[in-house]
């Protein structure tokens, strides 16, 4: 009897898409691909690892570059802590490993960021070594070929159907098989309306068979969303502008750069901005009362944003860890997308 794995190697190497990554064995590649495809679009995040490896061609090279630089390569990817934890990891391969990626599954695990779907991954892709991964695309494949209807986001759900992968994982090519599950899962097994008609695991599918497909797989708890409300003062004259970098006890963007921010529970009006200690510090202004309003969204965030133009004849660093630069200049420093979208609706009008 033709096995799973066969069908889906089978599958896989007449559908697989075409992607820089899956040209290298190199485990650095493989790792910074992997970091960049956790929570981002393959089209968005091919652009981002050309530039990435490209700039930072192999693990030395990023673990001597300034922290300021790695964020600026990843900004618009969001998720910044992923760029802080490749940072840091390249760092202790440097030191621990001599800058010789590791290749045991344990010292792989052991880096900074690296979770067992990551690790997995590596070292199946680059080293065969025989660890099934269990993303997203793995847990619907997995869930609707045996019909298995345990949350997947259980202690539960995660312990059977890390089980069951490593169970199914053809340990002859460990990476073949992790590559094709996936891939499968991306394009043929979708979340919505997959082809099963069509599909070539149809007859082995019990979803298909009990017609659960539509059902699985199945979540036990919706992620709860935070509302924000961030008032930005874009403090400036002519193309001099006001940054602030963020500290590192908050819980987005650390270290990155915005406007000076006014969080509270409510967006401001231009009569409590007037009246903001802030404003006391920037000397005399005009404030144009007309502000500009983005709604951004994060995974558990929703942020509600508002930009006020403020003209001073001369611009100062009024609040802490701000600085002055220009528009020209602010792309030097890493600063979030909700940031981007503001200057790109301010360029064109
Ligand atoms: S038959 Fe449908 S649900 Fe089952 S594996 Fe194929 S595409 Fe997925």
């Amino acid at each position: 009897m033709v096995s799973l794995s066969s069908v889906l190697a089978f599958w896989y190497g007449h559908y697989r898409r075409e992607l820089p990554w899956r040209e290298t064995r190199d485990p650095y590649r493989i790792w910074i691909s992997e970091v960049i495809l956790q929570q981002t679009r393959v089209n968005q995040g091919m652009e981002y690892y050309l530039r990435f490896v490209d700039r930072f061609p192999d693990v030395c090279s990023l673990a001597e570059a300034s922290e300021q630089e790695v964020l600026a390569m990843w900004q618009g990817l969001g998720y910044y802590s992923r760029a802080r934890n490749l940072h840091t990891a390249a760092r202790q391969v440097v030191s621990q490993h001599n800058g010789t990626f590791p290749s045991s599954y344990e010292e792989v695990r052991a880096l900074k960021g690296i979770g067992d779907y990551t690790a997995a991954a590596i070292c199946s892709i680059a080293f065969d070594l025989p660890h099934a991964v269990v993303d997203g695309n793995v847990y619907r494949v997995l869930s609707r070929l045996f019909a298995i209807d345990t949350p997947i986001d259980s202690n539960q759900g995660k312990k059977e159907f890390q089980e069951l992968a490593q169970k199914i994982l053809d340990i002859q090519s460990p990476g073949l098989h992790n590559q094709a599950v996936m891939e499968f899962g991306a394009l043929a097994c979708v979340p919505v309306n997959p082809d099963c008609e069509n599909c070539p695991l149809k007859l082995n599918c019990r979803a298909y068979e009990l017609q659960l497909v539509s059902q699985l797989p199945v979540k036990a708890k919706k992620t709860a969303v935070k509302e924000l409300f961030y008032t930005y003062l874009y403090v400036h004259s002519g193309d001099e502008v006001v940054l602030q970098k963020r500290s590192t006890a908050n819980n987005i963007w650390k270290n990155m750069y915005e406007f000076p921010l006014i969080e509270a529970s409510q967006l401001l009006t231009p009569e409590e901005v007037v009246c903001h200690p802030h404003l006391l510090e920037i000397g005399p202004f005009t404030l144009n009362p007309q502000p500009i309003d983005f709604t951004h969204l994060l995974s558990h965030r929703k942020i509600n944003a508002r930009f006020y133009k403020i003209e001073v004849d001369t611009v100062s660093s009024f609040m802490k860890n701000s600085l002055i630069t220009t528009l020209q200049e602010i792309h030097h420093y890493p600063i979030p997308r909700l940031i981007t979208r503001f200057l790109e609706y301010f360029c064109a009008v």
